[in-house]
């Protein structure tokens, strides 16, 4: 399984449009970006791959980096940054299925399918494949499972990508808080790979109007909000599932520029073969 990270940021990116901070200035300077979220997974035994997430970003992504284009997507929730750019498949594919959680979402009455579902019908080329959450499925000969997490109001789910022949096994946190639910995080233990969202360090929940949250015995909040985890509780999570190798993605602009560039924060376009 070769696994390219094409994004690795948050909904604004790094560099921000219309940012002079010093995180996005040393992005400039060094030409490094965090686009916004898409993985790119390629299954090599059969030259399959697949997309989770469809950033606004798609057509930068597939233009800068060396991966071909999905023959399979998966969305992990409803979110401008991982859906709109399902726009980009116009005139590109002949024909593209697309999975995505078929739990109804009390926010917005319809499932993460149903909403892909709704929002694209004008592409015909595009095929919406309603999956039960915790249970898996093939996609590009992989065995992928979708699994709930904690991203309020809305519902989002990680994913667990597994190759049955060689075993290799990438885990994904989505956009989520510290409280994975049990059952979710039984299905993304043990991975070679684990993507964790850490959308930025702890000490910078004092800025936000709620706060940190779902903090350890240290009193280090592991939620940034309620929506995102912070660096450390991306970790404490990785640490949890036993991740052989981890990457914190989805972060944003706002880590102090001393910390943006330190490991493990990842970079776009970096490649696992796993
Ligand atoms: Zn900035
Ligand atoms: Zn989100
Ligand atoms: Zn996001």
């Amino acid at each position: 399984m070769r696994v390219t990270l094409l994004g690795t940021g948050d909904t604004t990116g790094t560099p921000t449009a219309g940012c002079d901070c010093d995180t996005c200035a040393e992005a400039h300077r060094r030409g490094i970006e965090r686009t916004r979220f898409s993985v790119h997974v390629e299954n090599e035994r059969t030259g399959d791959s697949l997309l989770v997430d469809f950033s606004p970003d798609f057509r930068h992504q597939f233009l800068t980096r060396e991966v071909p284009l999905p023959d399979a997507g998966i969305v992990t929730h409803i979110h401008f940054d991982h859906l709109d750019g399902l726009g980009n498949a116009f005139r590109l594919f002949d024909d593209l299925p697309i999975y995505a959680a078929d739990e109804t979402d009390p926010v917005t009455d319809e499932s993460v399918a149903e909403t892909v579902g709704r929002k694209y019908d004008y592409l015909d080329r595009v095929g919406v494949h309603p999956q039960p959450p915790l249970e898996p499925f093939e996609i590009c000969g992989l065995q992928a499972t979708l699994v709930p997490v904690e991203h309020p109001p809305l519902i989002c789910y990680g994913l667990a990508i597994e190759d049955p022949e060689t075993g290799a096994k990438l885990s994904l946190s989505g956009d989520t808080n510290y409280a994975v639910p049990d059952p979710s995080r039984a299905a993304l233990r043990d991975p070679d790979l684990f993507l964790a969202d850490g959308i930025v360090p702890a000490s910078l929940c004092a800025k936000h109007p709620l706060g940190g949250d779902h903090h350890d015995d240290d009193g280090v909040p592991r939620t940034f909000g309620s929506k995102h985890m912070t660096r450390e509780g991306a970790l404490s999570l990785a640490d949890e599932l036993d991740a052989s190798q981890t990457r914190i993605v989805h972060t944003a602009h706002f880590y102090p520029v001393d910390e943006a560039f330190e490991e493990p924060l990842a970079v776009d376009g970096e490649v696992y073969e796993l």
